[in-house]
């Protein structure tokens, strides 16, 4: 294969055919990869890797890929590492025979302790020689640690650490701390490991051959690998099906299941009921009332029971207990399982009206008893997945939301479907979008109905067009930031954080750039809240991985942990800020002006906050709009 870089490093790495994979060889992989800075490059290491481990200990290609991504078990199970720091500190000193002040010292130097532990290792002389870890050991003592709970929890997982740490050689203790906080930072997406595992897996040879018509086996074999991962999140199903049936089969034994979510479909933005009109001219598409509450899959198992997912696979179904009940109430009675979309919003079932998102959020977030539930909730359902035992999702919208239409009662106020008309009339869009945002709801989603319609889980799809009301009175949508910064508050902000410094995420380099100064949109009670909490999250430097100008000197750094959502008057070319810096000028990044705060964004992630490419698109889109924008100006 061309390029392709061979990943050998066999003097401290070697194993014997189905022997057990040491863990060094995930670890030198990771320092290569750390190392190089091109996708392409990156993918051939990774995948060269793979090849390696399925022709020798295909047994441990289930461990090997987890720990690539980072992860111990599929999103929707909440089985996570994430270790905080103190157990890390402790369990580092004690492995390493240090003080654990002297350990925090190193740390606040160096300011990753992946780093401080492979420091300490180089200068630790042990006794006795402790068996060499191996990959399936590393994995299986992850999954021991995340799965602890209850009071003897922590004393337990540090020895657990402790033992990893003393046995673990080289770069080892690196990799082992970063992989225990979740934060492998080598500039390695999963969208890359999928790329690499399905290119590994078009080499295996006992498997068919592709099919005749496939022009670029390689392509399409990561086509399907990412395209099977995005219907069922998990690698072991998907890793066992690949090493026993091969690529060209997988879609046919891996497809979407009640129980395990999909990535959602999203919506690109559009500014003016003509631009739709014009991107859609010969195909018929839907408009759709956008109602802002939470977004929701739910999950209808043959054995009667109920899952609900929210838009990042999380299980909330102890969130929504009265969706549970009113679901296997509603559902008629041939409907045997199913796979809904839709959203939850929060309902006066008294006025008969729909509530602001602000009231639903004010709702608890875990363990809901019936009997104490104060915000009732309606079901808006938009989409059909899985009906019956038959996945839906190729088949186009006007089938989908047939299924869909034929499998419920409807009741107002607990389950209605979205208000929808079939119209290419101007006038007549531009009346239901005042209709939609007369009655609470955000705006309008236009979807293509019966030509290219298919559900595109986890696609920022072109045929789903999200159409807000106040994008037309000012820029588009609104932003989903990242807090990393903050500056102290003078005079009556005295004592609490003035204002902050957010960014977005640039997920081809994994890291956070900073787009504007934040100061506006908060009551002085709100301040007061994100300041109390933003302190825990201080740090006393900035990441490695943040990409901010020099002329930005907030008093405080944080750990990336929330997202807030932000909205502006407009983006510029920016001599300071960072966001998609190279995309539409090769130095400088792009800013917001006038950001104002809307909410806190908690079922977003950090790493799901607007992204680089998401900014440049925004900003490209504003000077299409306005062909001659204002002067570059900075915010501060
Ligand atoms: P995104 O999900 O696009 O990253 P976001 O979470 O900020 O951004 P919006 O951009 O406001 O959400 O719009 C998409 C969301 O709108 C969907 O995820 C869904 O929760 C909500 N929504 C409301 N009504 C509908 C509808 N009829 N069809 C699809 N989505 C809808």
């Amino acid at each position: 294969k061309k390029k392709a870089k061979e990943f050998k490093p066999e003097k401290v790495a070697c194993w014997e055919k189905g022997e057990r994979i040491p863990f060094i060889f995930v670890s030198l992989a990771f320092d290569m990869i750390a190392n190089e800075s091109g996708r392409i490059v990156i993918t051939d290491i990774v995948c060269n890797m793979l090849r390696t481990v399925m022709d020798t200990t295909p047994d441990d290609l289930l461990p090997v890929v987890y720990l690539l991504a980072n992860k111990i078990a599929p999103a929707h199970e909440g089985v996570e590492l994430g270790i905080g720091e103190a157990i890390l500190i402790k369990a580092l000193a004690e492995a390493y025979s240090k003080m654990e002040r002297d350990v925090k010292k190193m740390y606040q130097e160096m300011g990753d302790l992946g780093l401080v532990a492979k420091a300490s290792r180089r200068t630790q002389r042990t006794m006795s020689k402790p068996e060499s870890l191996t990959v399936a050991k590393v994995f299986d003592t992850f999954r021991l640690i995340a799965k602890q709970s209850g009071k003897d929890s922590q004393d337990s997982k540090r020895k657990h650490i402790k033992g990893l740490l003393v046995a673990a050689i080289d770069c080892e203790p690196q990799y082992i701390m970063r992989l225990l906080q979740s934060k492998l930072r080598i500039g390695f997406s999963e969208q890359t490991l999928l790329a690499a595992l399905g290119q590994a897996a078009a080499y295996i040879e006992k498997h068919s051959k592709p099919p005749s018509n496939v022009q670029s086996p390689l392509e399409e074999a990561v086509r399907i690998v990412k395209g099977v991962y995005s219907v069922l999140p998990v690698y072991d199903i998907i890793v066992p099906a690949l090493l026993s049936n091969g690529v060209w089969n997988l879609s046919k034994t891996c497809n979407l299941v009640p129980g395990v979510p999909v990535a959602p479909m999203l919506a690109k933005s559009t500014k003016a009921v003509s631009e739709i009109v014009n991107k859609f001219q010969d195909i018929e598409f839907t408009c759709e009332y956008k109602y802002d509450g939470e977004r929701a899959q739910i999950h209808y198992m043959e054995d009667g029971s109920v899952e609900i997912y929210s838009r990042n696979a999380e299980r909330n179904t102890g969130k929504f207990p009265d969706v549970v009940a009113t679901i296997s109430r509603l559902k008629k009675s041939s409907v045997k399982s199913f796979i809904l979309d839709g959203e939850l919003v929060a309902y006066d079932r008294e006025k008969n009206k729909i509530l602001p998102f602000q009231i639903l959020s004010t709702r608890a977030r875990k363990n809901v008893v019936m009997s104490e539930i104060k915000v009732d909730v309606c079901i808006f359902a938009f989409d059909m997945l899985y009906l019956n035992g038959e996945p839906l999702i190729q088949e186009q919208l006007e089938v989908r939301r047939k299924r869909l239409y034929d499998s419920f009662e409807v009741e107002p106020g607990f389950f209605q479907y979205a208000t929808a008309i079939t119209s290419n009339d101007l006038e007549e869009i531009q009346k239901f979008l005042n209709a939609a945002v007369d009655s609470s709801s955000e705006g309008l989603i236009i979807k293509t109905l019966n030509k290219d319609a298919t559900y595109e889980p986890s696609k920022r799809s072109r045929n789903w067009l999200k159409l807000k009301k106040d994008y037309m009175e000012s820029l588009g949508d609104s932003f989903d930031l990242v807090p990393i910064g903050a500056f102290h508050g003078t005079g009556k902000r005295t004592g609490f954080y003035g204002a902050f410094l957010l960014a977005c995420y640039d997920n081809d380099r994994e890291e956070y750039q900073s787009i504007c100064k934040l100061g506006t949109g908060f009551s002085e009670a709100q301040l007061e809240e994100h300041s109390t909490r933003l302190r825990t999250k201080v740090i006393p430097e900035p990441k490695t991985y943040f990409r901010f100008g020099e002329k930005l000197n907030p008093d405080v750094w944080f750990e990336p942990s929330e997202v807030w959502e932000v909205k502006a008057a407009d983006l510029t070319i920016s001599p300071v800020h960072c966001a998609a810096i190279g995309a539409v000028d090769p130095n400088k990044g792009i800013s917001l002006r006038f950001p104002r705060m809307l909410r806190v964004r908690t079922d977003k992630t950090p790493e799901e906050a607007s992204s680089a490419e998401q900014v440049a698109e925004m900003y490209n889109a504003q000077k299409h709009n306005q062909p001659n924008p204002e002067a570059d100006d900075e915010d501060d």
